[in-house]
């Protein structure tokens, strides 16, 4: 699986994830649907991150390439769609199926390829904490910055 971004149309586009010890791996085919930042807080609490950046496809795109086995899953009672997955071995969030199962929710960290598309809203954003600061109106530093002495 090596394609370059924008060698294939959308329709025919395939993108692989893994987590961190890349012991879990999946592939998505087809159509890439919405992709957005979500500051709700089961989200914020899933991925231990300011925000998630999350994808959503049909569950006929979606398939597990290697290491199905590995994959945890947490159905929260409360929640009537949110759920997780996670990597049992390394502990990385990894694409979920809803709880209605008519939609694949991919955090987006753990794509490995160019899904082509980019993300287009921020939702939950009354949700936020105190000390959420936007990634764009802080400095940025290419690597590692020098430490202050
Ligand atoms: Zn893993
Ligand atoms: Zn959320």
């Amino acid at each position: 699986m090596h394609f370059k971004t924008g060698e294939f149309a959308m329709s025919e586009q395939k993108v692989s994830g893994s987590c961190l010890c890349r012991k879990v791996r999946y592939q998505i085919t087809g159509n890439m649907g919405v992709f957005q930042y979500c500051h709700c807080s089961r989200c914020r609490k899933f991925t231990g991150s300011a925000h998630a950046a999350n994808l959503f496809v049909s569950p006929a795109d979606f398939s597990w390439s290697s290491g199905e086995d590995s994959v945890g899953r947490f159905d929260p009672e409360d929640t009537k769609y949110f759920a997780t997955s996670f990597c049992k071995s390394c502990g990385s969030s990894l694409p979920w199926l809803s709880k209605s199962g008519n939609v694949v929710i991919i955090p987006a960290g753990t794509l490995d390829e160019d899904p082509g598309i980019r993300p287009s809203n921020n939702i939950f954003c009354g949700s936020r904490p105190d000390w959420y600061t936007s990634a764009g109106s802080l400095p940025e530093h290419e690597d590692m910055p020098p430490r202050k002495k």
